[in-house]
C-alpha cells in the first residue's frame, strides 16, 4: 500500500501542530515545531494565513488522518461507518481510530510513534486475547486483553519504548498489568480521553458536503 516516506517533521508544520511522528525526538526541543512552526515551502508563512473555509476543514481532515498514518481511502471508509452508527459522528470517528490496534500498542506504550507500532504489529510481537494479532488496523474492543508475545518481551524496540515512556502514562481507558506486559481495554475512550486538539466537527462538514 502506498504511503507517505518523506520527512514526516514537514507534515506537523504543515499542520501547524505536533502531530507526534517521530518517536522520542517529539518530547524534546529538537522538535522542528519548537524550533520552527512555520509551514514547510518558500511561500509557507503567507499560505496559512489564507487559509479559510473548505481549507480549514480539509486541514483538520488532514490532521487526524496524518497522525494516526491512515491513507484517504481508508480514512472515509472509517467515516461512513462512523455516519452509519447512531451518536455523534466526529467522535466515533476519532474513537474508531483509536481503537486500532498499533494506536493501542503506541498509547500503553510498547512502541515510541505510531509507525513503529504498525512495524511491531506486522512482525507478530503481540496477542489479543491471547492469538496472534498482526493486523495494524485491527479494531479492539472493550474488556480486550493486549500482551507483549512471550518470545518479545525482550525486544530492544519494544523495550527501549517502555524505557522512554515511563512517567508520561497511559490514557484512562486502558489499564497495565503489574509486569507491564499486558493491557486490557477497560472501555472504550471517550472524546474526553482521546488526546487529540482538532475539530473533528469539521471533519463531517467536509464530507457532508
Ligand atoms: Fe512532529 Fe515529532 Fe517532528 Fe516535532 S519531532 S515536528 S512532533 S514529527
Amino acid at each position: 500500500m502506498a504511503r507517505y516516506i518523506g520527512p514526516v517533521c514537514r507534515l506537523c508544520r504543515r499542520e501547524g501542530m505536533k502531530l507526534f511522528l517521530k518517536g522520542e525526538r517529539c518530547y524534546t526541543e529538537k522538535c522542528a515545531i519548537e524550533k520552527r512552526n512555520v509551514p514547510p515551502g518558500q511561500h509557507g508563512r503567507s499560505r496559512r494565513a489564507k487559509v479559510a473555509g473548505y481549507g480549514i476543514q480539509l486541514r483538520e481532515k488532514q490532521k487526524v488522518k496524518r497522525t494516526y498514518g491512515v491513507l484517504e481511502n481508508q480514512f472515509r471508509k472509517y467515516f461512513e461507518a462512523a455516519d452509519r452508527t447512531k451518536g455523534i459522528t466526529g467522535e466515533l470517528l476519532l474513537q474508531s481510530l483509536e481503537r486500532r490496534l498499533d494506536n493501542v500498542i503506541y498509547r500503553v506504550g510498547y512502541a515510541t510513534s505510531r509507525a513503529q507500532a504498525r512495524q511491531l504489529v506486522r512482525h507478530g510481537h503481540f496477542l489479543v486475547n491471547g492469538k496472534k494479532a498482526d493486523i495494524p488496523s485491527y479494531a479492539v474492543r472493550q474488556g480486550d486483553t493486549i500482551a507483549i508475545k512471550a518470545g518479545s518481551v525482550d525486544n530492544a524496540s519494544i523495550t527501549h519504548a517502555r524505557e522512554e515512556v515511563k512517567g508520561r502514562g497511559i490514557p484512562e481507558w486502558l489499564t497495565l498489568d503489574v509486569a507491564g506486559t499486558s493491557a486490557r481495554i477497560s472501555s472504550l475512550p471517550t472524546r474526553e480521553q482521546i488526546n487529540l486538539p482538532v475539530q473533528e466537527q469539521l471533519i463531517v462538514e467536509l464530507y457532508s458536503k
